[in-house]
């Protein structure tokens, strides 16, 4: 036996043989070589010959809990051509790395995209610098992500904002806007930004096939969005998804109770407010709320709503949830006027401001109808996406916020499953 077969099942490398392994201070050391083989120079071709050794070390995929490094006795050579520039090379093996082994640079990008770890735990559990893991995520993750048969037969298109960094006393905060595949729930691409601009950008520099395959779009209802892709998409049609729609609803009742507690009290929320007490069960829906709930909001705003306009507000998104629970398009059509007579009748001024809003977008709203598309598979990915975020705290490079957020939501992984231990022995033992 000479070693090779232990180096193979001990670093998957062929072209290694293990010499010796030993452990220092918890940490794992393998020696190892090439075979011996025959060498060409690789200036002219001639025959070398063996001119010592150097030594080189690098990280290897760790040994249980002790981390590995792979200390390889690199053969140097000398060309005997003796008009040769060349004179002396050292081998290189594509299996080794800046300073990983190739393995254990794949196995980073890994854990880091696949599973989402931060590149500082990975570094840390491999013992790397952040930079050496960092620099290995990009090598292997940036041709995945930017293989152009990521983005094929796309039908529907999800596009969001998100907020990628918040801003701090230095910076405004910065967002960023991502495009989904809403039938297969996948992350297609980020660009920085969130005007008309930015959207149209990447529309603009998708193929004519690609643009054509787009059937609808769903969006969230911002203005420079809509314009963006209606320049970039003219045949797909677009939706609001009743989640957007919802926020909007949501955000009116947020603001008619807040501007109701200063009226009445004076000031902002404060825990003893009925209203500022129940304003979860304000934007929850009416159906999921337990009998004791309905009787709590109802006792808070006969106590702390005495003009009934948070409770118009209430009854207002109610109302626009209707709308999109209607089963067919004309029931939804009819909804929309009973919506917009509750809101001309209730004048509340954040509850008209939503009617305006409803009105400018009804035929997107009516949209859902049309094409049954829904954003929820872009607001999953925006939970992913923040908790990317979260895992980074938060980024500064774009670059690296883009090959994060795509090798976690945007790429296949063909993780090879490891086989259950059940009877049949390995050969060793037979
Ligand atoms: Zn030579």
């Amino acid at each position: 036996m000479d070693g090779s077969g232990d180096a193979h099942a001990l670093l998957g490398m062929d072209d290694f043989v293990v010499l010796a392994t030993t452990d220092e201070d918890g940490e794992c050391f393998v020696l190892v070589e090439t075979r011996e083989r025959v060498v060409g120079c690789p200036s002219c071709g001639v025959i070398a010959s063996g001119h010592g050794r150097s030594i080189i070390q690098v990280r290897d995929l760790p040994m249980g809990d002790r981390a590995t490094r792979l200390v390889w006795r690199k053969r140097r050579y000398l060309c005997r051509d003796v008009g040769c520039e060349k004179r002396t090379f050292t081998e290189e093996s594509e299996l080794v790395e800046h300073a990983l082994t190739r393995r254990a640079a794949m196995e980073i990008c890994r854990r880091v995209g696949e599973d989402g770890h931060s590149v500082a735990q990975v570094a840390r559990e491999l013992g790397t610098s952040w930079w050496t893991a960092m620099a290995a995520v990009r090598r292997h993750g940036t041709p995945l992500v930017e293989d152009p048969s990521r983005l094929d037969g796309v039908r529907s298109l999800g596009v969001d904002e998100h907020k990628m960094l918040s801003a701090t006393r230095r910076h405004h905060s910065f967002y960023a806007t991502s495009f989904v595949d809403i039938e297969r729930g996948r992350l297609l691409d980020v660009v920085p930004g969130r005007s008309a601009d930015d959207v149209a950008y990447w529309c603009f520099g998708a193929t004519q096939t690609w643009k054509a395959g787009v059937e609808t779009v769903a969006i969230d209802p911002h203005r420079g969005y809509a314009n963006g892709l209606f320049r970039g998409l003219p045949g797909a049609v677009v939706t609001i998804d009743h989640f957007h729609a919802i926020k909007l609803a949501n955000e009116a009742i947020n603001d008619v109770r807040r501007r109701t507690q200063n009226e009445t009290l004076g000031h902002r929320g404060h825990r003893d407010d009925p209203l500022y007490r129940t304003r979860r069960l304000m934007t929850r829906g009416w159906e999921r709320l337990a009998p004791h709930q309905r009787d709590r909001l109802l006792t808070a705003l006969r106590a702390g709503d005495p003009d009934g306009e948070v409770g118009a507000c209430i009854l207002g998104k109610e109302l626009l949830r209707e709308v999109y629970a209607a089963r067919s398009l004309p029931v939804a059509k009819q909804r929309l006027e009973i919506f917009y007579s509750h809101v001309a009748w209730a004048e509340v001024r954040e509850l008209a401001r939503l009617g305006r809003t409803v009105r400018a977008w009804e035929t997107e709203i009516l949209n859902f109808h049309v094409t049954g598309a829904s954003n929820g598979a872009t607001e999953a990915q925006n939970l992913i996406t923040e908790k990317i975020r979260r895992t980074g705290h938060g980024f500064r490079n774009f670059e690296n916020y883009r090959l994060r957020l795509l090798l976690h939501s945007g790429v296949k992984w063909n993780t090879r499953p490891t086989a259950r231990i059940r009877g049949r022995h390995p050969r060793l033992v037979a």
